[in-house]
Parts: C-alpha cells; sequence; structure tokens
C-alpha cells in the first residue's frame, strides 16, 4: 500500500532543528563559548512552552480540567506557539480523539500499537490523519477569542516567537547568536521531544497501578521532564482531574502551577476526581494483578475475602469521611473531639490500617 504523502513542513522543520542542535550549538559553545545566564534564560523559555503545553494546551483546553482568566490563557496560546506543536485548536482535536480511541489503530492520531517511532514523531510526518483539521470535537474552543485568534495568526506568533523573542533578549544581554542557539534551537528540539515522550514512552514504559483497558504508563522519571505529565496511566482513566500526580511526593509542576493560579485568582473551577474512585480503581487493579499470580486456591479464596472487605471498608470510610466534612464546618458550635462522629473516625482509622496489612498479605498469598 503507497504511504501517504509526506508533510515537509515537519519533516524539515524536526529535521533542520534537529541537526541544527547537534552541530551549530556545540560549535558555538567551543568557539565563543556560553555563559550560566543565557543556559538559565533558555531553561525559562522550555519551562515557559513547556507549561503552555501541559496547563495550557493539555489539562485546560484539551480536558477543561479547570477555567483560566483571559491574561493567563493569552500566555499559554503565545508560549504555547513557540513551542510549535500546531496550534490550539489542532493539537486538542487531535488529542481529545487519542483519549476517545486510546490505541485503536486507526482513530487514535498517535497509537502506541503502532510502535515507539510512529507514536512519537511519525504520525507528524506524513499525511496519516483523515480527521486532521476537522474541529467537530471542539466546538466549545471555537468560542474562545484567544484560541481563534492563535488559530488564525499561527504561523506569523511562531516566527515571531520563536525568532523575535531570542533574537530580543540576546540583542538585551549582548550575544543574539548564542541566544537564538540556546533560547531557539536547543530549546525547541528539547521542548519538542520532552513532549512526544508523552505520546510515545508514556505509552511503553512505566507501571499501570489504575488500569490495564490501554497502554497508559505512571513513570515518575518520564514526570521529570514533562512537567508531571509522566503519571499518564492516571491520567488515561481520569483525564478531566486537573492532576496528573496525585501524591503530594509525586513531581507535577503542572499541578502546583494551576493550583498556585488559584490562590491569587488567576485559575478556577479545579476539577478533582475523588480519593474514594482513586482508590476503587487502584485495589481492583491490585485484585486483578494478585490473582493472575497465585495459583493456590486457598491463597485466592483468601484474597477474594480480603477484596470484599477492603472494597466496602474504602466505601464506608469515604462516606465517613463526607460527614467529618460536614461536620467540621459546624466545628465550632459542636465540641469534636468528644463527638461521635469524632470515635468512629478514629476507630476506622485504626481497622484500616489493620486491614491494609491484611490486603498486603492477601496479594502475596501469605494469608492463611
Ligand atoms: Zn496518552
Ligand atoms: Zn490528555
Amino acid at each position: 500500500m503507497e504511504k501517504p504523502r509526506r508533510i515537509w513542513v515537519t519533516t524539515l522543520l524536526f529535521s533542520i532543528t534537529f541537526v541544527a542542535m547537534v552541530t551549530l550549538v556545540p560549535w558555538y559553545g567551543f568557539t565563543h563559548g556560553f555563559e550560566l545566564r543565557e543556559w538559565i534564560v533558555a531553561g525559562l523559555i522550555l519551562m515557559f512552552n513547556g507549561t503552555a503545553i501541559t496547563a495550557g494546551y493539555h489539562r485546560l483546553w484539551s480536558h477543561k480540567a479547570y477555567q483560566a482568566h483571559w491574561s493567563l490563557r493569552l500566555w499559554f496560546a503565545l508560549w504555547g506557539a513557540m513551542a510549535t506543536q500546531n496550534s490550539i485548536m489542532n493539537w486538542t482535536s487531535g488529542h481529545r480523539r487519542h483519549h476517545a480511541f486510546v490505541d485503536d489503530y486507526d482513530k487514535d492520531p498517535y497509537s502506541a500499537r503502532r510502535g515507539f517511532w510512529f507514536s512519537h514523531i511519525g504520525w507528524m510526518l506524513r499525511d496519516y490523519d483523515p480527521k486532521a483539521g476537522d474541529f467537530s470535537n471542539i466546538k466549545d474552543l471555537q468560542r474562545d477569542p484567544i484560541v481563534v485568534w492563535q488559530q488564525k495568526y499561527y504561523v506569523p506568533l511562531v516566527l515571531l516567537m520563536n525568532v523575535g523573542v531570542p533574537a530580543l533578549i540576546g540583542f538585551l544581554m549582548g550575544d543574539v547568536v548564542a541566544m537564538l542557539l540556546l533560547g531557539g534551537v536547543l530549546r525547541l528540539v528539547l521542548s519538542h521531544h520532552f513532549t512526544f515522550f508523552i505520546n510515545s514512552l508514556a505509552h511503553i514504559w512505566g507501571k499501570r497501578p489504575y488500569t490495564d483497558k490501554n497502554t497508559a504508563r505512571d513513570n515518575g522519571f518520564l514526570a521529570l521532564v514533562t512537567w508531571g505529565e509522566g503519571y499518564h496511566n492516571y491520567h488515561h482513566i481520569f483525564q478531566y482531574d486537573y492532576r496528573n500526580g496525585i501524591r503530594w511526593w509525586q513531581f507535577d509542576p503542572t499541578k502546583w502551577l494551576i493550583y498556585g493560579c488559584s490562590k491569587v485568582g488567576l485559575t478556577d473551577s479545579l476539577k478533582r476526581v475523588s480519593d474514594y474512585r482513586i482508590e476503587k480503581a487502584r485495589i481492583d487493579m491490585q485484585y486483578k494483578y494478585a490473582s493472575q499470580k497465585l495459583t493456590c486456591q486457598i491463597a485466592l479464596q483468601k484474597l477474594e475475602e480480603q477484596y470484599e472487605l477492603v472494597s466496602n471498608t474504602w466505601h464506608d470510610w469515604n462516606k465517613l469521611r463526607q460527614q467529618w466534612v460536614e461536620h467540621k464546618a459546624e466545628e465550632l458550635k459542636h465540641n469534636w473531639e468528644s463527638s461521635e462522629l469524632h470515635k468512629q473516625y478514629e476507630e476506622m482509622k485504626s481497622s484500616m490500617q489493620e486491614q491494609q496489612k491484611r490486603w498486603q498479605l492477601a496479594r502475596a498469598g501469605l494469608l492463611t
């Protein structure tokens, strides 16, 4: 079968910038040298580009995980154009199809089933996607004037941001070429591939603690270079959550940015999936993995028993917590410490800890 038409703009863009990165950047570094402050500025631009994609293109526009003030949306539209990953409209339309048809060979525009190269970059090099440019799944975004504006002026914005901004900063700092190479070329190639890893590596390498219905993986290492998007297994099951790394110790600067902005009124309506639903998904997967591993009948029976218990306890715990939240609002009126609810709460907390231990033993086939 004949291959689809090559897209020369992307093919040349990716190859020329890559070749320039491995030749011109080291050459200039050895012959003229780069200053620390130039590295820092390039790093900052990389961060603005990356988070415009993760917080803006991805969590805001593709998934509507929160709402943002127009000034923040404008910021994301500008630095997002600089990231040169297509306009907000094209990006989000493709991404919504990626979620709706994840892993489908034809309908997922960057299906991981078609291999590392295709899902990383190959999908952009030829005209593979028959639905490209079909914006019927982003009607909501067509009402956002900033999105419409970025679509209209995308190419001039890309050029202005990629050439104009580094050149201006370089002029102010005294070395235009150095900034064009570090803040232009090197930053663009890194920014590209860090994002592309989410479509390729985050669907290949890592764990699946929440669902095995698709290829998406949780990978803490990838989170480090993707501004928190490495927790991709969680993201694919709960895509409307503004968080990807839900634990406090998980590296998700995009989540911190969105949350931080909510404190100064730049973002609001942050969506979170309830702890109960998250924990239920995790327990279900733990049960599935353990039952595939265990062979002894008694161990399997124990696992089944503990699964019932632990699921029910989580359900009750969730109910109690809801009551507790409501109760806390009236805390001043009532004496919380001596209340019946508080006693129940404390009892349940300690029985949950016991139960967690039994659940772990049952999963390892050690409960007799
Ligand atoms: Zn994905
Ligand atoms: Zn997504």
